[in-house]
């Protein structure tokens, strides 16, 4: 394994809920959870501080019931309940390998977890337990893009991590266009300008008001994660 140092110290991962479900169809595949929580302990090992946000599209999405009729903030409200699901589901997987973790969430309740606290978390952080943070912003009307940028705006980290299926950001679908290409880095403004779906336009801007880059990597792969933080392999930095 290579001792190649880690180029940004305190990072931010966020994991969609859609890559917790393996190749099910719906809900959290144990193996998937398992190698993810695996990927994640290695980093941590390597002296990474590290924040998770968990997305929820596993379980449920607000859009999809908002499309059919169900009042989109209570569906929202829905999908923010499925990120505490997935939170919980992580914090279990890590714990079992020895990681300490918090799991904080931006709605209240007490019998499940913390309530999101900025300070508390940045302590739990020096700590090095791995912090949680689920229920998005605790707000309709977003995905957990946006609450992944905030939250690595409040915690300070150096980079934003988004972990998905392929490895970084093409110029068009590659599972559907075989001409497409992979960048190995954009700007926030071309992501922006091109319209390029890589997080939600309020995501991306975040990040450049605040100078975070963020790199868009696969997390399929075991051991990619640490592989990708210590600048190797294939991946597409937005900066
Ligand atoms: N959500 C929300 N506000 C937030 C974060 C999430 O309303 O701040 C809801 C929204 O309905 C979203 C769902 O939670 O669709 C699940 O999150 P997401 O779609 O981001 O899941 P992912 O794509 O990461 O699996």
């Amino acid at each position: 394994m290579s001792t190649a140092p880690l180029r940004y110290k305190k990072i931010l991962l966020k994991v969609s809920g859609e890559f917790l479900m393996g190749d099910a169809p719906f809900g959290i595949d144990p193996k998937t959870l398992e190698a993810v929580a695996e990927d994640i302990a290695e980093v941590v090992r390597h002296g990474a501080e590290l924040c998770l946000v968990t997305g929820g599209g596993n379980i449920f999405r607000g859009v999809s019931l908002a499309g059919r009729g169900m009042e989109r903030a209570s569906a929202d409200y829905m999908g923010m309940l499925a990120t505490v699901m997935n939170a919980l589901a992580l914090q279990g997987a890590l714990e079992k390998i020895g990681v300490y973790t918090r799991v904080q969430s931006a709605i209240p309740m007490e019998a499940v977890c913390e309530p999101y606290i900025r300070r508390r978390a940045l302590r739990h952080l020096e700590k090095g337990r791995v912090v949680i943070f689920a229920a998005g912003l605790g707000a309709p009307f977003f995905t957990t893009d946006t609450p992944a940028a905030l939250r690595a705006a409040e915690m300070g980290c150096d980079a934003l991590f988004k972990g998905t299926s392929v490895d970084g950001v093409y110029t068009a679908d590659p599972k559907k266009d075989a001409n497409a290409k992979r960048y190995d880095s954009l700007s926030y403004q071309e992501v922006l300008a091109k319209d390029l779906r890589v997080m939600d336009a309020s995501a991306i801007s975040l990040m450049r008001d605040n100078q975070i880059p963020i790199v868009v990597f696969s997390i399929r792969e075991r051991g990619n994660f640490l592989k990708v933080l210590q600048g190797e392999g294939v991946y597409t930095t937005i900066a």
